[in-house]
């Protein structure tokens, strides 16, 4: 029988670093281990939490059911080509460590991706982005059960309805489905990605010819480290909202009171404001109430500065969504998942 811990504290496993208590706990590292522990009669009725890095979660109250800690491993080449493979891995690996994987074997389309936090499993959740390119660039399928009744189902692309930092696992099947394993399609002749301006500027700086998705995987390293606060040092969960999608009309509206406004154009009738700039813009970078606020070179991470409960942190983040809504009309959606 699997161990099923009692009371534990997850501070260890989110990245907040916020202290709640899980009245039941069990680490998993096979899909069998799973259906072993859902088997067991006394947690039939539990309240279930699939939990990866803990890296986009904000627990605000103690748990009280059964948090199941993913550790399914295994990286694996399942199909090859001349121009591509097809990768699988287990929704346990650490995200990171499939960059490596494939960076290392000049397998291209997640370099762009390096150094995000969390688990393979949680990557299609929010549909994972950064510097110019997004999980679905790649995604080829994945596989999981549903959390009810144990039916196993493989998704589609389309199935997975991908947005921006948005999938149907955040949406209509929030809680409902356990991802075990991951498939990506990767370039066996890659081209690398420098739609993003900071990685094409960082890249030129150096002076690199023809640089290889090694080249890429790095400076991306570099970028983030220099950019983003490191949850070991300070407890953050990353972006706390999501990027504001607004329509055209409001950019040309707030352009005349800001001209030095930020955005970007999506499609013709929706642009994209950077939250980081509006949360600046109203005086909020650097904001310390009690032991959270936000971080002070970065105004869309919210940070835990040592001590600060799930709640507190809550409770500044609807502040900051509140003073943004008064001051520019906008209403800031947060990427980090509520609990
Ligand atoms: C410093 C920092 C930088 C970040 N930068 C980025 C970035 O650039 N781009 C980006 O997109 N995100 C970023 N994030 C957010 C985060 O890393 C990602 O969202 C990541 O995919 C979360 O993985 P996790 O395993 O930690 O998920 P968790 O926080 O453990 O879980 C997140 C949600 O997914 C659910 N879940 C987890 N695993 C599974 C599973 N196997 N099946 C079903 N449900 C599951 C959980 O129940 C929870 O609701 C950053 C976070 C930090 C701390």
């Amino acid at each position: 029988m699997l161990n099923i811990l009692k009371n534990i504290s997850l501070k260890p496993y989110n990245t907040f670093g916020v202290e709640v208590l899980a009245k039941k706990f069990a680490d998993i590292s096979s899909v069998e281990q799973f259906k072993q522990l859902i088997r067991q009669a006394d947690l039939q009725t539990e309240e279930m939490l699939i939990l990866g890095g803990g890296s986009n979660i904000l627990f605000t109250n103690d748990f009280n059911g059964l948090v199941i800690k993913n550790s399914i491993g295994g990286i694996s080449i399942i199909v090859e080509t001349d121009a591509h493979v097809i990768i699988s891995a287990g929704a346990g690996v650490m995200w990171d460590d499939l960059v490596n994987f494939c960076v290392n074997k000049n397998f291209g389309g997640i370099e762009n991706l390096k150094l995000i936090p969390g688990t393979v499993g949680a990557a299609p959740i929010q549909n994972i982005g950064a510097y110019g390119a997004e999980l679905v660039d790649v995604f080829e399928s994945l596989t999981g059960m549903f959390i009810q009744n144990y039916e196993e189902k493989t998704f589609t692309k389309v199935e997975c309805k991908f947005g921006y930092r948005s999938s149907i696992f955040k949406t209509d099947l929030k809680g409902k489905f356990f991802i075990t394993e991951l498939k990506l399609k990767l370039n066996k002749k890659p081209k690398v990605n420098l739609s993003y301006k900071a990685l094409k500027d960082s890249v030129e700086e150096e002076g690199i010819a023809n640089p290889t998705i090694k080249d890429i995987s790095r400076h991306v390293k570099n970028i983030r480290e220099s950019k983003l606060p490191n949850p070991s040092d300070i407890g953050n969960a990353g972006s706390f909202f999501k990027n504001a999608e607004v329509h055209r009309s409001k950019v040309e509206e707030l352009i005349k009171v800001y001209p030095d406004l930020v955005f970007y154009k999506v499609d013709n009738e929706t642009m994209k404001i950077p939250s980081g700039w509006l949360i600046d813009k109203c005086g909020l970078k650097g904001l310390r109430k009690g032991n959270t606020g936000t971080h002070d070179k970065q105004a869309l991470v919210i940070v835990n500065r040592g001590g600060a409960t799930g709640k507190e942190i809550f409770e500044v983040a609807m502040f900051v969504k509140e003073k943004v809504k008064n001051v520019f009309g906008i209403e800031l959606i947060p990427e980090v998942n509520i609990i």
